[in-house]
């Protein structure tokens, strides 16, 4: 390596702004990989976060400052640990999924990390009371040149996916997760309730790639349908939100059947009747899953959710293998990462990248600090 300490964008107070420092470059232990970061998402929900906190979610942890933040990276492997047995070498091109877990406790010998209660996200925030040792063992997130990641959580890149569409792969990973949650089958229907956000797109395009025969999108904007319409004119059905009720759009395009699944991508200001609606729309046994962020309590008939044998399903998150099937998906060309509309930024312009992040219209844009 050229030289023992590398730039890094940090945080050193909530609400304040990114600043670049020179710190060291971590050591790679036994079982860890060392990349080299060339993309990292801006994530719409960062600002929010960093500005404030505690208010924001005070049960989710973050870093101790000054931190590094960047959630959603991709890079060239630099080192390799020891121990690190999958075969990945320096100069490989990779995804870091930023989802870490303690590795032992009873949820991840059950082989569901997610639901350690340790569960943290490198470079943002935690999910428990063990996400700050987490963050002491893994303190780096994308914003800095080079960061550390346990070997089991690197997704490898074929060519054809650049480091930009990689770094999105946490919103789109999201999306399909939630659809495998749901036991999504090809030749199914889907709907996406905010079709057209960060979340909302990466669901339709999953939806697309996972076969699904009719994807229902909602959204308030306009110009944002059309454009989602036209990823797949025969397949799509994007709709505005409110004109009517969307069971009622969704029962007479199915024949009164309603959707296999939904997926509810809806942002913190939607109210509750729209997800109620969302699942008036399921078919007998459909499943809803929820990867969005109303914050209003639900007013949920549990009687006709049992007799119609529906669903309400949280899903956090994606795996790494998932990440994998979704880079072999983007290579066999079934997962369309090309709808994907980049604003790049560089670790001095962090800030300013999170000035766009706020200014963008939908999910297409995808705000990535490059370096
Ligand atoms: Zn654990």
């Amino acid at each position: 390596m050229a030289s023992k300490t590398m730039r890094a964008a940090r945080l050193h107070e909530i609400g304040g702004r990114f600043q670049v420092d020179s710190v060291p470059v971590p050591e790679v232990r036994d079982m860890d990989v060392l990349v080299e970061v060339k993309a990292t998402g801006i994530v719409p929900n960062l600002r929010n976060v960093i500005t404030h906190y505690p208010t924001w979610f005070p049960y989710l942890p973050l870093p101790k400052l000054p931190a590094i933040y960047g959630l959603d990276s991709a890079g060239v492997v630099a080192k390799v640990g020891s121990r690190v047995r999958n075969g990945v070498k320096p100069g490989d091109r990779v995804y870091v999924n930023p989802g870490l877990s303690c590795g032992s406790c009873d949820a991840c010998r059950k082989g569901e990390p997610i639901n350690c209660s340790s569960y943290t996200f490198m470079g943002y925030f935690g999910f428990g009371p063990g996400s700050q040792q987490i963050y002491e063992d893994y303190p780096y997130g994308g914003f800095g040149q080079y960061l550390t990641a346990p070997a089991t959580n690197l997704v490898k890149l074929p060519p054809s996916i650049s480091f930009e569409q990689a770094a999105r792969f946490g919103y789109v990973g999201t999306g399909y997760s939630g659809l495998r949650k749901a036991n999504l089958q090809a030749g199914q229907t889907v709907l996406v309730d905010g079709g057209t956000g960060t979340l909302g797109v990466g669901a339709v395009i999953s939806a697309l790639a996972m076969g699904a025969s009719k994807v229902f999108a909602s959204g308030r904007n306009k110009s944002l349908l059309d454009r989602l319409q036209s990823i797949d004119s025969k397949r799509i059905h994007a709709f505005a939100l409110g004109e009517r009720a969307t069971a009622e759009i969704i029962m007479e395009a199915t024949g009164g059947q309603g959707v296999d699944v939904v997926i509810q991508a809806l942002g913190a200001n939607a109210p509750a009747a729209t997800v109620v609606d969302s699942l008036n729309a399921l078919c007998r046994g459909g499943k809803a899953v929820n990867i969005g962020g109303v914050a209003e309590t639900l007013p949920i008939e549990p009687i006709p959710m049992m007799v119609l044998q529906k669903s309400f399903i949280g899903s956090l998150w994606f795996s790494t293998a998932e990440g994998q099937a979704m880079a072999a998906m983007a290579e066999a060309g079934t997962l369309n990462l090309g709808v994907f509309e980049h604003e790049r930024f560089s670790l001095e312009t962090v800030n300013e990248g999170l000035d766009a992040v706020e200014q963008r219209t939908g999910g297409f844009t995808n705000v990535v600090v490059m370096q």
